[in-house]
Order: C-alpha cells, then structure tokens, then sequence
C-alpha cells in the first residue's frame, strides 16, 4: 500500500486518466486541467522534486515529456506550453512526490500565466553573482 497519492495512481492503487507509461514514468492527466490537456509526468518510484530525483529517471522522463508535448499540440492543436515543475513548498509545490507539468496553451491569459517581475531596478546583478560564483 502506498501513502502518496502520486504513489498510488503510479501502482494503479486508484485510477488516472493515464497518456504514457513504461517502466520509469507515467502521465496522467491533472485533475485541475489549467488548460484543456493539463498533464503531470511522474516517476514511479518516489521522489519528493526535482531536486532528489535520480538523474537517469529525470533524463529519461524529460524525454516522455517532449513525446507527450508534440502529441499534444497534434491532438489538440495547442500553439505553445509551460513545462514546469515546483520543488518544495515556497515556489507552490503542493505534492510531495516529483511531477513535470505539462501545460498546453492555446491563446495567452488563458488558465496560467507565469508572472516574473522585472526587478531589474531593484536588485544589484554583481552583488548577486557574486554570492553564486563565489
Ligand atoms: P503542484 O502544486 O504540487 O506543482 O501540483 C500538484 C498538481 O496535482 C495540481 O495541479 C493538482 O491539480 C494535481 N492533483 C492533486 N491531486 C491529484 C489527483 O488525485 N489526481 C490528479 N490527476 N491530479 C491531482
Ligand atoms: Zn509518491
């Protein structure tokens, strides 16, 4: 028995409305369909994010998520996507267990809109390379 909910769609525990899966990963559509085709990429065994997850495991399933992606815009027509991931609680992950979102868009403002603020006034870049290359 799993506790992850991820986990146990991953076992077949409880259904998803599965695209792909082979021996790594399975997609599975999102429950919230920010756009129409919304689409999480998990590995099957657990990992909280990216930033655990088996290199291996994260090349191969950034493979899957091209394959999904093209067909994607192919059986819906989609003109762009997001790929994104959230890892851990401050950037908005809300599951504990790795998944890439893939995420159709169709016409802008439509269902998700990453907003980056320019901070380019605000913020000194030497300062901040620094601390990094440091
Ligand atoms: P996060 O916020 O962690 O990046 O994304 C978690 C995603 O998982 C959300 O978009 C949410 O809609 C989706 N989700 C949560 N529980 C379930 C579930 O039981 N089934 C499916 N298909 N999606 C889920
Ligand atoms: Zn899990």
């Amino acid at each position: 028995m799993s506790f992850c909910i991820f986990c146990k769609i991953a076992n077949h525990e409880i259904p998803g409305k599965v695209l792909y899966e082979d021996d790594l990963c399975m997609a599975f559509l999102d429950l919230s369909q920010a756009t129409d085709g919304h689409t999480l990429v998990v590995p099957k065994s657990h990992y909280e994010s990216f930033l655990d997850v088996n290199e291996d495991t994260l090349a191969h399933m950034i493979k899957v998520t091209q394959k999904l992606a093209l067909m994607l815009q192919d059986k819906l027509n989609a003109k762009g996507f997001n790929i994104i991931t959230n890892a851990n609680e401050v950037a908005g992950q809300s599951v504990k267990h790795f998944h890439i979102h893939i995420i159709p868009r169709y016409e802008e403002h439509e269902g998700f809109s990453p907003q980056y603020t320019d901070r380019s006034k605000d913020v000194n870049l030497d300062e901040i390379y620094n601390k990094i290359m440091k």
